[in-house]
């Protein structure tokens, strides 16, 4: 090459690591906090019919507007509160930050807590700041006020529940964040199919408070869709980021039909709460093992030695997501995704072979 890209990059992108997706052909997969149940039979021909008869010579409709409606009906955005869609949330962290992203700007954070955080902050040019969450994993209420008075975060991301620990923080403490904040609050609820709290009806009394999900942990990964609801002075500014046609034609009608019928994505959602709690049993019997309670489709647990265990799982055709070495909170720590109940028995007798 006549030139060497590296003279061109920004030094804080070629410094970055890419997200990390592991292959997962022929394993047990349980590392990606997806839905294991496919689309029940009926859903699925309603959607290969959408499909047949989208308009795939025309552009998607730039404003979703009957997804819109479907999702402002079924899940409870409050009146008076906007939706802007992304391409997954991913997609909107980086609106919001890419919005907010003054020279000098701050995200803050809790940590551990969704890597993405950190990594948009860096694509904007923004300053990161992360808050370590207590030794067990809750909220630090008066840390996170310290620091919030300190740095002057343009805006707080929160997941509620927490990823990659599964606590649900508790509301005194989020509440206190709230006030405390300067600037924008997102608050996260990728996993609130499997929390049963939400921050939504909060929209009414908090003008700076902007709550986001996702169909991708509802059994939807595939389709890419997530959204923010959140005052109309706040989404209308960040919407002019959003490139105009962020949310296919597929995705829209495909979604549209299932949001409408989201009672049997919930009941999916509740089989895996009920799995995650007998999941939770069994590792907490097991010897040398520390497991922090979860409100979302995960576990996280810690062993003696994550990098081996890690190994001897995929070994076993066992997928799980290894967190050692990606913070110092989470030294020895491995996450499962609560699966099948036969993936789970699959999981646990690897597991047990992989600690003997
Ligand atoms: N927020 C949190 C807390 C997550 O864990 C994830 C996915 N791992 C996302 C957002 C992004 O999800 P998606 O882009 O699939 O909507």
């Amino acid at each position: 090459m006549a030139f060497d890209p590296r003279d061109l990059i920004r030094p804080e992108i070629l410094r970055l690591k890419a997200y990390q997706v592991a292959d997962a052909r022929d394993m047990v997969k349980l590392d990606a906090m997806e839905n294991p149940y496919p689309l029940p039979e009926d859903l699925r021909k309603a959607a290969a019919g959408l499909v047949s008869d989208a308009a795939l010579n025309r552009y998607p409709d730039s404003q979703a507007a009957e997804l819109r409606h479907a999702i402002r009906k079924r899940l409870g955005v409050p009146e008076g509160a906007q939706i802007l869609f992304g391409n997954g949330s991913d997609e909107l962290i980086q609106l919001i930050a890419l919005a907010l992203a003054k020279p000098g700007a701050t995200i803050l954070a809790p940590e551990p807590s969704f890597v993405m955080y950190r990594m948009i902050a860096t694509f904007c040019g923004m300053h990161y700041v992360g808050v370590p969450l207590t030794e067990q994993f809750s909220l630090d209420p008066d840390e996170m006020v310290l620091r919030i008075e300190q740095h002057q975060p343009a805006v707080v991301f929160i997941a509620y529940p927490n990823n990659p620990t599964g606590t649900l923080f508790d509301a005194d403490a989020m509440a206190r964040v709230l006030h405390a904040a300067p600037g924008l609050v997102v608050i996260d609820e990728a996993y609130h199919a499997f929390a049963g709290s939400s921050f939504m009806e909060e929209l009414r009394r908090h003008p700076n408070l902007l709550v986001m999900r996702t169909l991708s942990k509802l059994g939807l990964a595939a389709l890419r869709l997530g959204f923010v609801a959140g005052a109309p002075q706040w989404l209308a500014e960040i919407d002019k980021l959003r490139l105009p046609y962020n949310i296919n034609s597929l995705t829209q009608a495909i979604a549209t039909h299932l949001v409408e019928n989201v009672g049997r994505l919930n009941a999916q959602a509740a089989a895996i709460v009920t799995s995650r709690t007998q999941l939770a049993h069994a590792l907490a019997d097991m010897p040398d093992l520390r497991i922090w309670q979860s409100h979302a489709n995960f576990i996280l647990f810690r062993v003696p030695n994550a990098p081996r265990t890690f190994d001897l799982l995929k070994r076993q055709r066992v997928l799980i997501k290894n967190l050692h070495g990606t913070h110092p909170m989470l030294d020895n720590c491995l996450r499962v995704t609560v699966g099948t109940p036969g993936e789970n028995a699959i999981f646990l007798n690897a597991l047990r072979a992989s600690l003997a």
